[in-house]
C-alpha cells in the first residue's frame, strides 16, 4: 500500500509526502468508484475525495453562490439550511425574495411516506436531497427518486444527493442516485465515512461530479468543483486516505459492514421498546436513526423530559427543521450496554 507507506514514512526522504492532489490519491478514488458507484459509469475522475461530506455540502455552496434558489426535505441534516442562510440564499427574512433567493422547505411527513409531493414544490436552482434521510431514517425508492430526477430536469435543477447513510439500507432501495437513468445529468452525489466507519474525527469523504453534468451555459459543474477544491481546500489529509483506503479492501469492507450490522442491532432494540410502549416509530430500517412521534407535544419538551427524568440524550426533531415538529430522533450510535440501559430507562418512563 503505496500511500500507507508515505504516511507513515514522514521523517524519510523516499517516505516523506507533501501536498497531495487536491482531489485525493488516485487509489483511493478508484476504489471509491469500483465499491460504490460499480457499472453506475461513474469513474475514477468524477470523485473528489475530502475532509468530509459536510464540508463538501460549504464547498458546493461556494460554487452555487448566493444567487441561487434552494430545496430541502423538512425535516432535514441542518447543513443544507444553515449553509444556504450564510451565503444569503434566505427567503423568510428576506423582503425580496426573487432577488436574494429563498429557501423551499419540501416537507416530509408519515402521511406522504417521508417523500414529498414535488406537484407542490416550487422551482428551485438547487435541491438538496438525504436518503436516507437524517432524522427521518426513511429511504426513497426507486419510484420516487426517478420522480426526483425528472423534476430536477424539467426544472433546470441540480439535485445534490447525500447518500452518508446509503450503507445502511436493508431493502433494495437505491444507494446512489447514478442508479436512477438520467441522474448524471442533474446530480452531484456526496456521501462520508464517518458513519461507515466511525471516521466522525478522522475526518474523509467523498463527492461525485458526473462529467455530463453542466450549468446551462454547457461548462462542467465539475470543473467549477475542482476550481474550489483547488483553491479552498488542499486535499484530505493522507493518512486519513490511507486509513479510507483500508477500509475499502476486502477484509475493511468486511469489518465495515459488521459495524453497520451492529448499529442496526441497537437500531431494532431501539425500534422495539418504542412499539412495545405504543409510540409510532418512523426510520430504523434503512437508517441508523428511529424517528419516534409524540403526538401533540413540543420536541424540545419530550427531549427535556427524557433528559431530566432517564438521563438520555435525544434529539428534538424541530431541530431539523419545522417538518420535525412533535418528534425525537433516538440514535443507534453507542455502545450495546448503554442502549439496552437507556431502553430500560425509556420503559421504566413511558410503561
Ligand atoms: C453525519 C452526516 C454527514 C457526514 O458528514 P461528515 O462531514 O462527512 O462527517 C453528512 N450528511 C448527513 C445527512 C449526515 O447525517
Amino acid at each position: 500500500m503505496m500511500v500507507l507507506n508515505r504516511s507513515y514514512a514522514l521523517s524519510t526522504q523516499e517516505g516523506y509526502s507533501g501536498y497531495g492532489a487536491e482531489q485525493g490519491e488516485k487509489p483511493l478514488r478508484a476504489a471509491i468508484a469500483s465499491t460504490f458507484y460499480k457499472d453506475l459509469g461513474i469513474e475514477e475522475g468524477d470523485i473528489f475525495v475530502s475532509d468530509g461530506a459536510k464540508c463538501d455540502i460549504s464547498r458546493l455552496q461556494i460554487v452555487f453562490g448566493s444567487n441561487v434558489t434552494m430545496a430541502v426535505q423538512d425535516p432535514s441534516y441542518p447543513a443544507y439550511v444553515d449553509s444556504s442562510v450564510i451565503m444569503g440564499q434566505t427567503g423568510e427574512f428576506q423582503k425580496d425574495a426573487e432577488k436574494y433567493g429563498k429557501i423551499e422547505y419540501m416537507r416530509c411527513t408519515a402521511e406522504n411516506g417521508f417523500f414529498p409531493d414535488l406537484s407542490t414544490v416550487a422551482r428551485t436552482d438547487i435541491i438538496f436531497f438525504c436518503s436516507p434521510n437524517n432524522p427521518t431514517g426513511a429511504a426513497a425508492t426507486r419510484e420516487q427518486l426517478t420522480r426526483l430526477v425528472q423534476f430536477a430536469k424539467d426544472n433546470g435543477s441540480i439535485i445534490v444527493y447525500d447518500s452518508a447513510y446509503a450503507l445502511y439500507i436493508s431493502d433494495d432501495n437505491p444507494r446512489s442516485i447514478f442508479e436512477i437513468p438520467g441522474a448524471k445529468e442533474v446530480a452531484i452525489e456526496t456521501s462520508s465515512f464517518s458513519k461507515y466507519a466511525g471516521f466522525t474525527g478522522v475526518r474523509l469523504g467523498w463527492t461525485v461530479i458526473p462529467k455530463e453534468l453542466l450549468f446551462s451555459d454547457g461548462f462542467p459543474v465539475a470543473k467549477d468543483f475542482n476550481r474550489i477544491v483547488c483553491t479552498c481546500f488542499n486535499g484530505a489529509s493522507n493518512i486519513s486516505q490511507a486509513g479510507g483506503l483500508a477500509c475499502l479492501s476486502p477484509e475493511g469492507f468486511k469489518a465495515v459492514h459488521e459495524v453497520i450490522g451492529f448499529y442496526k442491532e441497537n437500531t431494532d432494540i431501539i425500534v422495539e421498546t418504542f412499539n412495545s410502549l405504543g409510540f409510532k416509530v418512523y426510520g430504523g430500517k434503512n437508517a441508523p436513526y428511529v424517528w419516534v412521534q409524540f403526538p401533540g407535544r413540543s420536541s424540545w419538551d419530550v427531549f427535556s423530559e427524557i433528559l431530566k427524568k432517564t438521563h438520555v440524550v435525544t434529539t428534538p426533531g424541530s431541530g431539523f427543521g419545522p417538518g420535525g415538529e412533535g418528534f425525537i430522533r433516538v440514535s443507534a450510535f453507542g455502545h450495546r450496554g448503554n442502549v439496552l440501559e437507556a431502553c430500560k430507562r425509556f420503559k421504566h418512563l413511558y410503561k
